[in-house]
């Protein structure tokens, strides 16, 4: 009974604790502006394909594969935590027991991926501690950023460590289970000479249970949020093809009226407000899929490993624009969410994310279709440069002429719609009929 009393309290803190983190973190998703979502079906497939299929991180076959073994063995694993919080409250022993045969695979299936789970966190270990792998690095990537990833996966490693020895211990106490632990049966041989069986698996039940809690609680401060954001961040991805970039209806209208007036009787104004903002200057100004964006952003480094900007030298890391919303949010929204006209000037424009890197973009998509939980980098350096252009005229030179062109030419070069054929002025152009 004391041990059902503390654990419930245990386990009342650390949901209470994790129910605070988020409630912190939506009250910035109010500050932000619409996304509508459409097509359940089709973001439902996505998501299988994506997120619980893994599919894009298979491009690199060997690390991928073991990621995907991470996640595969985290859902599986995750039945097993029930289990035990219904075990800590009720005072039962394996109370998803009654599934029967369902519940022996998932047990079998969770030992398994304990394993794997554990081999694999100490790869990603150590060629985070001990290979120079160019991926991790980039101005974005602080000592904080390093101490983050290797303490998320320190308790990982943790948490199949205790996982694995409770098995052991728990075949032990009931050596006819020995088909429930495929894998951990043959541990439990090599400490069974120890006696204390019952304090070693009450001992080994306690730490894992309690690392869950920590863990859980670290989580929402931690680069590893992605374990809760990325499967909703890929149900929500952009279904649009990715080199369709959005325009905004207003002048989207404008334009076209401006090409041809009898449009404006064609195509009514959606609404005669005029926009609150041009694009993105600070970090409200996003969607709050954007937001999204940044807070499932794993900070992997795949998209920026293969941005053409980067390559080539130039400032521009698409990872770093997404670091730089979520820390500019951060900073800011606290304040905003208690005074809607809280001023900080500062703005996720300059003081994160420079001109120099928003110009350097070239749309290529390649960091949106390399990113494995599809989030869409250049939507918001498309919205940032928008705001530059359209709020602040303060585009590079050259495309400033180029849109004085089109303003006054309607072609981005510098002559006169009626100067338009007079390269063709002095040619003789044979007429050839049937072959003569
Ligand atoms: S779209 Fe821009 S940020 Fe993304 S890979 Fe291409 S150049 Fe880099
Ligand atoms: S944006 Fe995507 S690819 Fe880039 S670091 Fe984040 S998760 Fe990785």
């Amino acid at each position: 009974m004391v041990k059902q009393i503390v654990f419930t309290l245990a386990m009342v803190l650390a949901f209470g604790i994790l129910a605070w983190s988020f409630s912190k973190i939506f009250a910035l998703f109010k500050l932000t502006k619409s996304f509508p979502v459409k097509d359940i079906g089709k973001r439902i497939w996505i998501m299988l394909k994506v997120a619980i299929w893994q599919s894009k991180i298979f491009r690199r076959p060997v690390l991928g594969f073991m990621h995907a073994l991470v996640f595969w063995g985290f859902c599986v694993i995750l039945i097993g935590s029930l289990d035990m919080m219904i075990d800590g409250v009720s005072g039962l022993d394996k109370s998803l027991s009654f599934l029967g045969i369902v519940y022996t695979c998932i047990m079998a299936f969770g030992d398994v991926f304990a394993w794997l789970v554990l081999i694999s966190v100490m790869v990603f270990l150590f060629r985070r501690v001990f290979l120079d792998v160019k991926r991790f690095s980039g101005v974005e990537m602080k000592h904080n950023s390093h101490i983050d990833a290797n303490i998320a996966l320190t308790l990982i490693l943790l948490l199949m460590v205790s996982l694995i020895l409770m098995n052991a211990n728990y075949l032990n106490l009931n050596p006819n289970a020995n088909a429930v632990y495929p894998i951990s049966r043959y541990i439990a041989d090599l400490i069974s000479p120890l006696s204390y069986h019952r304090f070693y698996y009450e001992f080994s039940w306690w730490s894992h249970i309690l690392l869950v809690f920590v863990f859980m609680n670290i989580l929402p401060y931690s680069k590893h949020f992605h374990v809760f954001m990325s499967v909703p961040n890929v149900f929500l991805s952009r279904l649009d093809p990715l080199g369709k970039l959005p325009n905004m209806d207003n002048v989207t209208r404008e334009v076209k009226i401006m090409m041809d007036p009898n449009l404006a009787y064609a195509t009514p104004a959606a609404s005669d407000a005029p926009p609150e903002r041009f694009g993105v200057k600070d970090a409200e100004d996003v969607t709050w899929k954007t937001y999204l964006d940044s807070l499932a952003c794993t900070e992997c480094g795949r998209c920026t490993a293969s941005c053409p900007a980067n390559i080539t030298g130039k400032l521009l890391s698409p990872r770093k624009v997404m670091m730089n919303l979520r820390a500019r949010m951060k900073e800011k929204g606290p304040s905003l969410v208690k005074d809607k006209s809280f001023n900080d000037n500062r703005s996720l424009i300059r003081d994160y994310v420079s001109t120099e890197e928003l110009w350097a973009c070239t749309t290529c998509n390649a960091c949106a279709t390399e990113c494995p939980i599809n989030i869409n980098h250049p939507i918001l350096i498309m919205d940032m440069r928008r705001y530059l252009v359209m709020e602040e005229s303060s585009a590079p030179s050259g495309l400033n002429m180029i849109f004085t062109n089109i303003q006054n030419n309607g072609a981005p070069w510098q002559f006169s719609p009626e100067d338009r054929m007079v390269w063709a002025k002095n040619l003789t152009i044979k007429k050839v009929i049937d072959g003569h």
